[in-house]
């Protein structure tokens, strides 16, 4: 029955491929880019007294075993003396097999290898790896790599399959030789071979670092890839059709001289780029980045008043209920007495409201529609949509930023072949690197500039033990008519428990505060009752608003001049700075008191540290950034692929720049080698990309 008898192998096979897949390899191409993740020195054996000098690196010995035992004392362990010309030593294995009793017999000649310290058994090594060897045998003469694996994949196995994976893959080169000569460039096949066998002169230090010229291509292949991925993507949306937009009419002049203010240097600025590109048809695809306090929305506002104008519909979401719930009030009573119907859609609505709601966007009597992320979710048929906007762009998952920015709106109430032109907005700053890298597709327009009159924010930062004073500070404040956040801290691993933390300290303030009236906004309350809560601080009539982070993002309070964020060590940074910029945003002098519990970690000691320091969202971004590093930074852990393997976007930034020429380059003279190139690298992965 050889149909029952193949069945188990092939369940296996297609069991290691899964752990393969799981690393993201599937072809013989991705085996032999799978590079090693460090190296391992092999080549040489150090007697047993001089092993461990270098405390935290492992050394290798070879000795002759003189005992071997199982001992119960302090604990059940295989205890293993060997010993040398020059001393014994003590292997120690917590976790072992009966067998090794026998492996490991007296006489035997082992090689071992791992870190040596100095423990109950005096020199000894826990868990070393070790192999039974005959006198003599020979060394390994270069360095061992050792590769990214998962759970179930050997360092052998690894090996094993990139060495077959190498004779069966097509080496030739993707980049011409002018090319490679022209850039100084390693060759593809020497480099990759290299780093999969390091030859025994190799500069350990350049391998290491890699800044040796193999990873040095690695890196440069890697960077072109990307940026070609990017730059066909934007192609491809260039390539769609877009209504056009082109009217700045009467709802946009009406509009800008209600405006009780005047739009900054940097607002006139950005909206022209908008503009421009409305009048264009094919899809904008804008980031509008600002630091908080800015004035985005209104850029926004006129954005969508373009399109309004222009005889569409325009459509504004926003990552929270609050944020848009807040813009809708603003947005309507700008605009709502000029004429323009505005319509209201969040998942929170009862069944009727939202049928309502859609019956005006349907017919198209509604020619601007704010909302949260129900409006890409629940299957709402615009009439004429013509521009997206999307408020704090970054707090929105990976996910829904990839269906944004892939599917925009497109199978929603416009025509296959034309796609709304979409804004972004976001308050967090993408450091140039990342902008140039992960956003390359995006026209990016920035306000550099806050509207005046603003003073700006004095950052204290307080031991939590003084929070007495800190809550005299509060009832002092209030007293003189201004208006404070309490903020709650935050507990990510329970809701419940950061719902109860808001409570207690609402019932705590209002106890040390009887002759305030202090409010409480929560995540769990809803949206209406929220919102109630929200109006009365609005209207001044809350002085305390005791919150958890729903506050984060928008809200727009400008008489409001205190902030007191608990167990600031616990947020971060962009958070603090987006919290943060809740305050300052009128022309009251303001305070953020970030309340801390010691012993504070160095990470969280250097968040703080630099929020006292700066209220620049750019330098706050960028010392982010170096905090956490971009993957982290991105928020995008969950699409691994979508990172960089080997480039690192701080140390070869340099290489960023010639990878992002040379892709232009070979797009426009070369398509040839832009196919050759993201076939070997990409493969099928493109997507991730794109986020
Ligand atoms: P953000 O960029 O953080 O979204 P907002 O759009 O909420 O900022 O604007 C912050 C505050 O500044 C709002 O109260 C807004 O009305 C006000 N504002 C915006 N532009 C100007 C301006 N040019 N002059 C004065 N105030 C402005
Ligand atoms: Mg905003």
């Amino acid at each position: 029955m050889p149909a029952t008898k193949k069945a188990p192998a092939a369940k296996k096979a297609s069991t290691t491929a899964d752990k393969l897949a799981k690393l993201g390899l599937r072809t013989d191409m991705d085996l032999v880019l799978h590079l090693p993740m460090r190296y391992e020195d092999e080549t040489q054996i150090v007697p047993i007294r001089e092993a461990g000098f270098m405390a935290g690196s492992p050394s290798q010995v070879e000795g002759i075993v003189t005992e071997c035992d199982i001992q119960y004392r302090p604990r059940r362990q295989l205890v293993v003396t060997m010993a040398d010309d020059s001393g014994p030593l003590v292997m120690r294995f917590l976790n072992f097999y009966g067998s090794q009793t026998k492996q490991l017999a007296i006489g035997t000649r082992v090689r071992a290898r791992g870190e040596v310290r100095h423990g109950f058994f005096g020199t000894e090594m826990v868990h070393p790896t070790y192999k039974v060897v005959e006198e003599g045998a020979p060394l390994p003469q270069s360095l061992t790599p050792v590769y990214p694996s998962g759970e179930g994949l050997s360092q052998t196995y690894l090996r094993k399959a990139i060495t077959n994976a190498m004779t069966r893959i097509d080496w030739r080169d993707t980049l011409s030789p002018a090319l490679l000569a022209q850039l100084k460039l390693a060759a593809f096949e020497p480099s990759v071979k290299l780093l999969h066998n390091p030859p025994p002169d190799v500069d350990e230090h350049a391998l290491m670092e890699r800044t040796h010229p193999a990873w040095i291509r690695m890196k440069f292949d890697e960077l072109l890839a990307q940026q070609l991925s990017l730059k066909r993507a934007q192609a491809a949306r260039r390539a769609k059709g877009a209504a056009a937009l082109p009217t700045v009419g009467a709802l946009s002049q009406a509009f800008l001289e209600a405006l009780p203010f005047k739009l900054t240097k940097a607002q006139q600025r950005v909206l022209d780029e908008i503009r421009g590109d409305l009048r264009e048809t094919f899809p904008m695809q804008r980031l509008l980045q600002g630091d908080v306090g800015s004035g985005k929305t209104v850029v926004a506002a006129l954005a969508a008043a373009q399109a309004i104008d222009s005889g569409y519909q325009a459509a504004l979401m926003a990552p929270t209920e609050i944020l848009a719930e807040q813009h809708f009030r603003k947005i309507a009573q700008w605009m709502e007495p000029l004429g323009v119907r505005v319509a209201w859609l969040t998942g929170s609505l009862k069944k009727k409201e939202k049928a309502e709601a859609q019956a005006l966007i349907e017919s198209g009597t509604a020619q601007l529609v704010i909302g949260t992320h129900a409006l890409i979710q629940e299957g709402v048929e615009f009439s004429r949509l013509g521009l997206v906007i999307v408020d704090e762009q970054h707090r929105f998952g990976v996910g829904q930023r990839l269906a944004l920015r892939n599917k925009g709106l497109e199978a929603e109430g416009t025509s296959a072949q034309t796609v709304p032109h979409q804004l972004m907005m976001s308050a967090t700053p993408i450091p140039r690197t990342l902008a140039m890298t992960y956003y390359a597709d995006l026209e990016v327009s920035v306000i550099d500039e806050l509207p005046p009159g603003r003073t700006p924010i004095v950052t204290r930062v307080v031991d939590q033990n003084r929070r007495d004073e800190v809550i005299d500070r509060v009832h002092a404040a209030a007293l003189e008519g201004r208006q404070v956040y309490w903020v709650c801290p935050l507990i990510e691993e329970s809701e419940a428990l950061q719902l109860q933390t808001a409570t207690d300290t609402h019932a705590m303030l209002s106890e040390a505060l009887p002759d305030l009236r202090v409010g409480l906004v929560h995540g769990r309350m809803k949206p209406a009752e929220k919102q109630i809560v929200m109006d009365a601080f609005t209207r001044g009539e809350v002085h305390l608003l005791v919150a958890t982070t729903v506050i984060e993002v928008g809200v727009d309070v400008p008489n409001a001049s205190l902030m007191v964020i608990e167990h600031a060590e616990r947020f971060g940074l962009s958070q603090l700075h987006q919290l943060r910029g809740r305050v300052g945003r009128g022309s009251a002098a303001s305070v953020c008191l970030l309340l801390y519990q010691s012993p504070l970690g160095p990470t969280a000691k250097q968040r703080l540290m630099t929020m006292r320091e700066t209220t620049d969202g750019f330098e706050i971004a960028r010392r982010d950034l170096e905090i956490r590093g971009p993957g982290e930074f991105l928020g995008a852990r969950q699409s691994g692929e979508a990172l960089l393997r080997f480039a690192d976007l701080q140390t070869d930034q340099w290489l960023v720049e010639i990878a992002r020429e040379v892709a232009q380059q070979l797009l426009t003279h070369d398509p040839a080698t832009v196919e050759a190139h993201l076939a070997r690298w990409l493969g099928g992965r493109e997507e991730y990309l794109k986020v």
